[in-house]
């Protein structure tokens, strides 16, 4: 099934306050806790209400909600559309309908054409430079989608007309025709063909959007990417999504992030990881050397005799967190890079260095490696 949204699980609006929230829950936890309410659902709904409690009761998790959305966006499908779409499906009236309000406890899937709907959530993939991810931006967006008709304001009539109530179903959207048969009366519901289960004729369609309500804009969305966002998190536009129905609220809108790999840079979470090319004099004496960071270059000094693979650490140079919780660090690793091509001199210097060194046998480390493998592998003599 489709995730619910926490305000709809509780039945409260998105600006309700902590009271109502409360409030809200109590009446539902009671209605389905486990020990009072023996249906099969009842484990299921009471757990659902209580994730909802729990994320919308604190002020932080509720305005991470409102910001971000459901935590997983890997749940979601890609590309771009409607993952929630609310149209009416082709079970439309029948006795899905019974069987709804029978198992679920009351008709709150019941379809009734004229109630309000909320519209469909969208989702729309942005590609955006690390620099931007790390630091934030705004920017704007053009989101293809449905919006209310400004001419007739949702209700697809021309100004000045008004939709009438379908004299066939009388407004309900719906025909019954009943049959009788040797056992009993049969009611068969099926979605009224004149009014196509609005309950509503249009008699003067309204010209800008032919009578649909809706119309299809190209809409200037501002995006404020949060700083600290990283490769496949979202947020989420409350309100930006399709256009609802009937006076209900639109849809959100989800932006998911793709967040471009840097020239230098490498990240992991709120750290970044940079590799640094020495020589081997570098390493060997010590050296200060400039590394560049997100902030612009800094000062690093390098020990004598530091070994290739090692990592130093610039504290607070990494990337902000998205959700306000502290900053990471920079790692510079060390790679200490071998000559390929020397020249003569350069020979004859590594040449005099690697003899200076098999001439000191006072100290192991001096030892050439060749002695050190020998040592190994003649363990025996
Ligand atoms: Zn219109
Ligand atoms: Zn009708």
């Amino acid at each position: 099934m489709s995730k619910r949204d926490y305000y709809e699980i509780l039945g409260v609006s998105k600006d309700a306050s902590k009271e109502e929230i409360r409030k809200a829950f109590r009446k539902l936890a009671r209605k389905y806790h486990p020990d009072v309410n023996k249906s099969k659902e009842a484990p299921e709904k009471f757990k659902e209400i209580t994730k909802a409690y729990e994320v919308l009761s604190d002020p932080q998790k509720r305005s991470q909600y409102d910001q971000f959305g459901e935590a997983d966006p890997n749940q979601q499908q890609g590309g771009f559309g409607g993952f929630s779409g609310q149209g009416f499906g082709s079970d439309f009236g029948g006795f899905g309908d019974i069987f709804d309000q029978i198992f679920n406890g009351g008709g709150s899937r019941r379809r009734n054409p004229n109630a309000p709907r909320q519209g469909a959530d969208l989702q729309y993939e942005m590609t955006i430079t690390f620099e931007d991810a790390a630091f934030g931006k705004t920017t704007d967006i053009r989101v293809p989608k449905e919006e209310t008709c400004s001419t007739c304001h949702g209700t697809g009539a021309r100004p000045g007309t008004k939709p009438e109530t379908c004299s066939h179903c009388h407004g309900t959207g719906q025909l019954n025709t009943e049959q009788n048969t040797p056992f009993g009366r049969i009611v068969n519901r099926r979605v009224c063909p004149y009014c196509k289960g609005t309950g509503k004729i249009i008699k003067n369609p309204c010209r800008t959007c032919n009578g649909q309500g809706k119309v299809k804009v190209n809409k200037k969305i501002e995006v404020k990417i949060p700083a600290g966002i990283d490769d496949g998190q979202q947020i989420r536009l409350s309100g930006q999504g399709e256009a609802g129905v009937n006076g209900g609220p639109a849809g959100d809108l989800y932006i998911v992030f793709n967040v471009r790999p840097h020239k230098v840079f490498k990240r992991d979470g709120d750290n970044i990881y940079l590799e640094v090319p020495l020589s081997f004099a570098q390493v060997a004496l010590g050296d200060e050397i400039e590394v560049p960071t997100l902030y612009g270059n800094v000062r690093l000094r390098i020990p004598a005799g530091t070994q290739t693979g090692t990592k130093f650490r610039l504290k607070g140079k990494g990337i902000k967190n998205v959700r306000g919780y502290g900053q990471g660090d920079e790692h510079v690793q060390v790679r200490v890079v071998t000559p390929k091509h020397l020249n003569e001199e350069e020979k004859t210097l590594f040449r005099k260095l690697e003899g200076v060194k098999n001439g000191s046998m006072n100290s192991e480390n001096n030892e050439s490696l060749f002695d050190k493998m020998k040592k190994k592998v003649f363990k025996a003599d």
